[in-house]
């Protein structure tokens, strides 16, 4: 029976000043991520490991230990054996009993690891590594002692109470959120802006975001779902302050006043320039897209830099790189692909122009632009205005 977690943290990234705020941080997603599983948990941090109790008599484990691997920052759980402190004898009839429950008949090789985080044990680490090491192998003819490369290590740390634990449940790696200031998601209904956001929250960059909406052309149900893929990204990176603002006014007016091969790329440039509004207002340091380079029209080099041309913050495009067969394995791995996939339209799929430019010239573009005057502004600040703010929490 399980009581306890060691949590594991990689520990090359958070050397000196920077341990203690990332420790801090990984407790407080710890509580805030196991508050919806059945069961009461106490979270805490003692002598540079953190460790989960259990303290009711029941709990959801397959929840408990799902939650807690989606933490960025986590390496690995260890489910704890956790028994008192009953004398050596008692600890090997223990460890009996969990390497029979553990492993069974299974032939294996281990290697016995002690840890005594208290001197008043009657035996010290080395010790306890020989004896045990040696009874075990009279216990279990199926196990054998490899101490170079064994099939598992059966760690004993004798502190306050004596853990027994062996196995390792990994985590997701990467820095808890929020050690690394915070983003600026442009979130669509698409497959690859939540992948997106789930890369950069994944380096410890707490994200805000942002929908354009195109109302009556796109339909609530459309918008619904992108509070849904926000609430699945929000599992792993917290909650998520969602702007939708309402873009149909500016579309349509870039629709009547521009050439329609270049709707695309104009409508991005001010997509990008709204999002980096709300990113200067709410303290983000980056803008964070989906683009991917060639998948679209609106995502070859030369587009790519027309829209990167408004922007005075760094835009980060993790997906860059990626074929999209990789972009959907991460979606299914993160659970957004099958919210993603679902028919509804959003706003760029409605005003796409059949040939539209692939290596638009950025003076030509900016000439485009000129023919939309002062209202384009007056457009802007109305959407700004009645921009609609959801929190939106993991769900
Ligand atoms: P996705 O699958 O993420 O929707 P996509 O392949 O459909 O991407 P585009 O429509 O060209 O590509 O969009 C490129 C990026 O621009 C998206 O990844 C997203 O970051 C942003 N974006 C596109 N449409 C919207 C929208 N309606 N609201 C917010 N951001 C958007
Ligand atoms: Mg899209």
């Amino acid at each position: 029976m399980v009581s306890a977690f060691l949590i594991k943290y990689g520990e090359i990234a958070i050397k000196g000043k920077n341990r203690h705020l990332f420790e801090d941080a990984l407790v407080s997603h710890l509580i805030h991520a196991l508050k919806p599983v059945k069961g009461e948990f106490f979270v805490s941090k003692e002598q540079g490991r953190i460790y989960v109790d259990v303290t009711s008599d029941t709990y959801d484990y397959d929840h408990a230990v799902k939650a807690m691997t989606r933490i960025f920052g986590i390496v690995g759980v260890c489910p704890l054996y956790q028994i008192d402190d009953n004398g050596y004898e008692d600890l090997v009839q223990n460890v009996f009993k969990y390497i029979r429950e553990t492993y069974g008949e299974e032939k294996l090789t281990f290697k016995v690891v002690a840890r005594r985080a208290r001197k008043d044990f009657e035996k010290n680490s080395t010790e306890i590594n020989e004896d045990l090491g040696g009874r075990i192998l009279d216990e279990f003819p199926n196990l054998s002692v490899d101490v170079h490369n064994p099939d598992f290590y059966l760690s004993i740390e004798i502190r306050e109470r004596i853990n027994i634990y062996s196995k390792t449940i990994p985590g997701p790696g990467g820095m808890p959120v929020g050690t690394n200031g915070k983003a600026m998601l442009l979130l669509s209904g698409g497959i690859d802006s939540p992948v997106a956001g789930y890369m950069i929250a994944k380096r410890g960059v707490a994200l805000e975001a942002t929908y354009f909406h195109a109302p009556p052309y796109t339909s609530e149900r459309a918008k619904q779902k992108v509070v849904d893929l926000a609430a699945i990204v929000a599992r792993y990176s917290g909650p998520i302050k969602l702007h939708v603002v309402n873009f149909t006014d500016i579309q349509l007016y870039i629709y009547e006043k521009c050439p329609h091969e270049e709707l695309t790329i104009i409508m991005r440039r001010y997509m990008m320039k709204i999002a980096e509004h709300f990113a200067k207002e709410n303290h983000c340091q980056a803008l964070i897209t989906g683009e991917s380079i060639g998948q679209v029209a609106s995502q070859t080099m030369q587009s790519l830099a027309c829209t990167n041309e408004v922007c005075t913050m760094p835009v980060f495009r993790p997906c860059i790189g990626m074929d999209k067969q990789e972009i959907v394995s991460i979606s299914e791995k993160i659970d957004t692909y099958e919210t993603s996939i679902l028919p509804y339209e959003d706003c760029c799929t409605i005003f796409v122009a059949k040939h539209p430019v692939t290596k638009p010239n950025i003076n030509v573009i900016k000439a485009s632009e000129m023919n939309l005057s002062e209202k384009i502004d007056e457009l802007m600040e109305e959407a700004i205005k009645t921009t609609e703010v959801i929190e939106v929490f993991a769900k």
